[in-house]
């Protein structure tokens, strides 16, 4: 049992070191495309459409990196969990999350059932 446990650590932990990958890059990208986005509205607007174009995009920008960031930290999370062998329960509950839910989200802290009940609160408040 121990060594299946051991390598399905290490299954998680090589999707949580690709996905972190992944975003990292991603971020990178955004964040010269806000700089570019940045210099094309203080220099080169013509026309308040353009303007606001860039100014949506710049938003859109900004809330995938806030996105982005906080899948970060939750993958740092999850890999600090995989060193001290908790990972896989719910933070919440403390019930196995599905691992079906762990192949698509590596990064998540709960079950279906607990994070469901937090959105329903969330949307409540
Ligand atoms: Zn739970």
């Amino acid at each position: 049992m121990r060594a299946k446990d051991q390598s399905h650590e290490t299954h998680f932990l090589k999707l949580l070191k690709s996905r972190e990958h992944v975003l990292r890059k991603s971020l990178h990208s955004l964040i010269h495309g806000i700089e570019l986005v940045e210099t094309v509205s203080t220099h080169d607007v013509y026309d308040f459409k353009d303007l606001a174009g860039a100014i949506h995009q710049d938003n859109i920008n900004h809330f995938s990196i806030t996105r982005m960031e906080d899948e970060l930290l939750q993958i740092d999370e999850a890999q600090k969990r995989i060193e001290s062998h908790l990972y896989g329960s719910c933070l919440d509950c403390g019930e196995q999350i599905d691992l079906k839910r762990l192949e698509s989200m590596p990064a998540t802290s709960f079950c279906v059932n607990c994070q469901t009940s937090f959105e329903l609160a969330k949307k409540m408040c």
